[in-house]
Formats: structure tokens, sequence, C-alpha cells
């Protein structure tokens, strides 16, 4: 019988999240053996190989990329998991949504303290996906079935939230792992 895939991406956020998934120490063989990783940055696959059981997503959408793959993700997974407080409330990123989005590039290209930019160009290569007016969070972009909270979820929680699904059994984290005193 073949393995459930997983996969996971990195939209709008910092790899911690991934981080903490590799934290997990010596039990990524034993994930190893559970699973196939699809694409995910850990295997550096950009495409998917196949239908996935569960992807999880880190960091919440500030561009039309992070849209594009994250809606690429809801098709190709059964089950969609928010990783962290980037893709549950945008995290850091979205602190930037009480600024204007035409200020907030002002002051990055043109008006910044250590900004030399004479011309006053702000990037504009079509190259470079368009930043969206403000960070989403995942859920606000698709459907989402779970969210582990954290900045990052602990290894113990994405662990334990893994091995339950991939065992047909619904999440349930102890006290301990969902505390942040
Ligand atoms: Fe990084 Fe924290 Fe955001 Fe995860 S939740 S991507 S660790 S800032």
């Amino acid at each position: 019988m073949s393995k459930p895939r997983i996969a996971t991406t990195s939209l709008c956020g910092c790899f911690g999240c991934h981080m903490s998934l590799l934290d997990i120490d010596d039990r990524i063989l034993a994930l190893a053996e559970l699973v196939t990783f699809d694409r995910s940055p850990i295997n550096d696959y950009k495409e998917f190989q196949g239908r996935c059981a569960v992807g999880l997503i880190e960091g919440g959408c500030a561009n039309a990329e992070n849209v594009h793959v994250l809606r690429r993700f809801r098709e190709q997974c059964d089950i969609l998991i928010s990783v962290g407080d980037c893709a549950i409330s945008g995290g850091l990123p979205a602190l930037r949504n009480m600024v204007p989005l035409a200020e907030c590039l002002r002051e990055a290209y043109v008006s910044g303290p250590s900004v030399h930019n004479p011309a006053e160009r702000i990037p504009d290569d079509p190259e470079i996906p368009l930043l969206l007016d403000k960070v989403y969070p995942a859920h606000e972009v698709v459907h989402i079935d779970y969210h582990l909270p954290g900045c990052p979820p602990s290894a113990d929680t994405l662990w334990q939230a893994l091995t339950a699904l991939l065992g047909g059994k619904s999440i349930e984290l102890p006290y301990a792992l969902i505390k942040y005193d």
C-alpha cells in the first residue's frame, strides 16, 4: 500500500515553523516511514507529484503568488492545516495592515531613513509578485481544516497533530502543548 503524501509550504513566513517541524529530531525517521513528502521546501520539490493527504501552510498571504500557491494546496490536499500564527492571523507581517500599501512602499523604497533613490522608482518588474493591499490569514483565502497556533507551534505539537491525522484520528492536544505562558 502506498504511503500518504504530505506537502508543506512557506507563504509570508520566516521558515521558523518549518524549523519546528525539523525539530522533531529522530522522529523525522519515523515520519519518513509513515509518509512520502510531496511538494515542500524540505525536499525542494516545486510542483505536486500527486494528491496529498495533508498540507501544512506556514505564513499568511502577502502577495499574488502566496494566493496562487495556497489555492493550489487547497486543490491538491485533502486536509489543510494553518501552522503558526502567521498562517492563522497574518502574524508580524500583518503589522503593515495598519498602513496603506502606497505608504508602505514609499517608506521602504523612497523616503525611509536609509534609502537612497533619487529617481523615486518603486520596483515594478513583472517578475515580482504583486503585493496585496494587506496580509491575509490563510483561512480568509481558502477553507482551512485545522489551526495549530504558536510562533512556532512546538515540534511535539506538530508531531502529535500529524500522527493523529495520519492514523485517522481527530487532533486532541494536551493543554501543555497549547499554552503560551
Ligand atoms: Fe515564523 Fe512565527 Fe510566523 Fe512561524 S508563526 S512563520 S515561526 S514568525
